[in-house]
C-alpha cells in the first residue's frame, strides 16, 4: 500500500505544525511520498510565505533593494529550523536565491522557492530523500502541463526510492525556466505524483475536516460530507467550494484513485473521501450546495425565433468573438437568455449589445445583473422522486423567487438562479430542507 500526502500551507506554517506533520506521517509507513507547500499563515493577518516572495520580487522586477523584503523569509525558514533542532543551514540556497534574483530568474521562480525551501527543510526533519520538483514534473514550452512527459519521468525517478519528500506547486519547462501551477497549485502536485506512483490513496491534509455541506459562512455548523464522487465534486468546486484545488481532481481520477481529504489539526476525524464511484449511501439526498454571486443576464427577445435556423449559435457567437464564455443558457420559444460572469461581461457589455443586433436583429435585448447561482448537488437525486419539488417549495417558503432554473442531463446537480440578495436565504432554505429536516 503506498500514500501520497500533500501538505498545505497553515499544515506547516512553523516548528509546531511541523511536529503534528512528522507525527502523521511516521505513524503509517504506507505514507512515503510527501508533498509540501509554502509556510502559511500562522495566525490570521500573517503572509504567506509565497506571498512574501511575490512582494519581493515585485521589488527586484523594478530594480529595487530587495533585501528588507528578503529578510523576513529567511527568518520564517531559521525560526522553523531552530525550533526544531535540525542541523540544517540553508544559507547557501539564501544566495543562490539572490543571485538568481539578481539574474531576474522571474516570477514564477521567486514563488516557486517557498515550497523547495520547505521540501529541503521537511526531508531533513523527517530523514526522507529530497526530489527537486524541477527535475520531476514538467511543462511544455507554451507553459501547459506535460502529463506525458512528466509521468514518464516522475515514476522512474520514484521507483527505487522508498521515502521523498517532492515540493509541490512548480516545475520546469524545456529551457529549464521554473513554472508554478496556479495559486493553490501544490494540490496538483501531490495528485500528480499520486498517479505516477500508482499510490492507493492520496491524502490532502489541510485545517478543515474536509468538505462541508454548504459554506459555513452561510450556514451555522454544517455538516461534513463522508464522502463524494469526483463528478459531484466538480460541480461543487466550479461553483465555489474551496479546499481542493479544482484541477488537482484529474490526474488522480484518471488512475482511479480516492482523494481522502484530512485535518492536521484534528488527525482522528476521517474527513471527506472522494472516490470514482461507490455502493455507499449519501446520508442525505443532496450532497453538497455551493453558489456564487456576480452574474449578469442578458435576455434577447424575438418573435419568431424558434423557427429561426441557426439563432443560437449566430447569438454564442458575438460572444465568442468577444472573449466571454457562457454559464447557462435557458430558452423559450421567442427569448433566449445567456448567463455570463458580470465583472467579464461589464467590459464588453456594449460591444456584445451592438454584435447582436447585427447578427441576429433581436426585437429586444435587455441585461439583468446582480444574479447568484446555486448548485444543488448529489448522485443521490437520481433515484429520488421530487428533489426538485422540494427545493422550489422551500425556496417559496422563504419567499425566494427563483430566476433561472437548469437540471443537467445527469440528474446529478439542479442550478438555481436568484436575486443575489436572496443568496444566503435561498442556500439556508435548501440545507435546512435537505439536512436539518432530512426530507
Ligand atoms: N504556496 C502556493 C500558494 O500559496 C501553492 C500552494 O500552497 O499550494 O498558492
Amino acid at each position: 500500500m503506498i500514500k501520497v500526502v500533500k501538505f498545505g500551507g497553515s499544515s506547516l506554517a512553523d516548528a509546531c505544525q511541523f511536529k503534528k506533520v512528522y507525527d502523521i506521517i511516521k505513524s503509517e509507513s504506507e505514507r512515503r511520498y510527501v508533498v509540501p507547500s509554502a509556510p502559511g499563515k500562522r495566525f490570521k493577518d500573517d503572509i504567506k510565505v509565497t506571498d512574501m516572495l511575490y512582494d519581493c520580487y515585485a521589488k527586484v522586477s523594478k530594480g529595487a533593494d530587495f533585501a528588507d523584503a528578503f529578510k523576513p523569509i529567511k527568518e520564517r525558514y531559521n525560526q522553523i529550523i531552530a525550533d526544531l533542532k535540525l542541523d540544517l543551514s540553508l544559507e547557501d540556497e539564501f544566495s543562490k536565491i539572490k543571485t538568481c534574483f539578481e539574474a531576474r530568474a522571474g516570477r514564477d521562480y521567486a514563488a516557486s522557492r517557498g515550497e523547495y525551501l520547505n521540501g529541503i527543510v521537511l526531508a531533513n526533519y523527517l530523514g526522507f530523500e529530497f526530489v527537486d520538483a524541477a527535475d520531476v514534473i514538467f511543462f511544455t514550452e507554451n507553459g501547459s502541463y506535460d502529463s506525458q512527459k512528466t509521468m514518464d519521468k516522475l515514476s522512474k525517478r520514484l521507483e527505487g526510492v522508498e521515502y521523498a519528500v517532492i515540493p509541490g506547486f512548480y516545475g520546469s519547462t524545456p529551457n529549464d525556466t521554473i513554472k508554478t501551477f496556479s495559486r493553490g497549485g501544490s494540490d496538483i502536485t501531490g495528485s500528480i505524483v499520486a498517479s505516477a506512483v500508482s499510490a492507493d490513496m492520496y491524502e490532502n491534509w489541510t485545517d478543515v475536516s474536509g468538505f462541508l455541506i454548504a459554506d459555513p459562512r452561510i450556514i451555522e455548523d454544517p455538516r461534513p460530507i463522508t464522502a463524494i464522487t469526483y463528478k459531484e465534486l466538480r460541480e461543487l468546486s466550479y461553483m465555489g467550494a474551496g479546499v481542493l484545488h479544482e484541477d488537482a481532481i484529474f490526474p488522480v481520477r484518471k488512475a482511479g484513485i480516492p482523494i481522502n481529504i484530512r485535518n492536521t489539526n484534528a488527525p482522528e476525524d476521517a474527513g471527506t473521501m472522494i472516490v470514482e464511484s461507490t455502493s455507499q449511501k449519501p446520508e442525505f439526498t443532496i450532497t453538497g450546495i455551493a453558489g456564487k454571486t456576480g452574474f449578469a443576464v442578458v435576455n434577447i427577445e424575438k418573435d419568431l425565433m424558434n423557427s429561426e435556423l441557426g439563432f443560437g449559435r449566430r447569438v454564442l457567437e458575438v460572444f465568442e468573438k468577444n472573449g466571454i464564455s457562457f454559464e447557462h443558457m435557458p430558452s423559450g420559444i421567442d427569448t433566449m437568455s445567456v448567463i455570463v460572469h458580470l465583472e467579464e461581461f461589464a467590459k464588453k457589455e456594449q460591444e456584445i449589445i451592438a454584435g447582436l443586433h447585427r447578427n441576429v436583429h433581436p426585437d429586444s435585448v435587455e441585461i439583468e445583473s446582480d444574479l447568484a447561482l446555486i448548485a444543488v448537488v448529489g448522485r443521490g437525486m437520481k433515484s429520488n422522486r421530487g428533489t426538485a419539488g422540494r427545493i422550489f417549495a422551500a425556496l417559496a417558503h422563504s419567499h425566494v423567487n427563483v430566476k433561472m432554473i437548469d437540471q443537467g442531463s445527469s440528474e446529478l446537480n439542479i442550478i438555481i438562479g436568484v436575486q443575489e440578495d436572496d443568496f444566503k436565504k435561498a442556500t439556508k432554505a435548501i440545507y435546512d430542507i435537505f439536512v436539518t429536516h432530512r426530507l
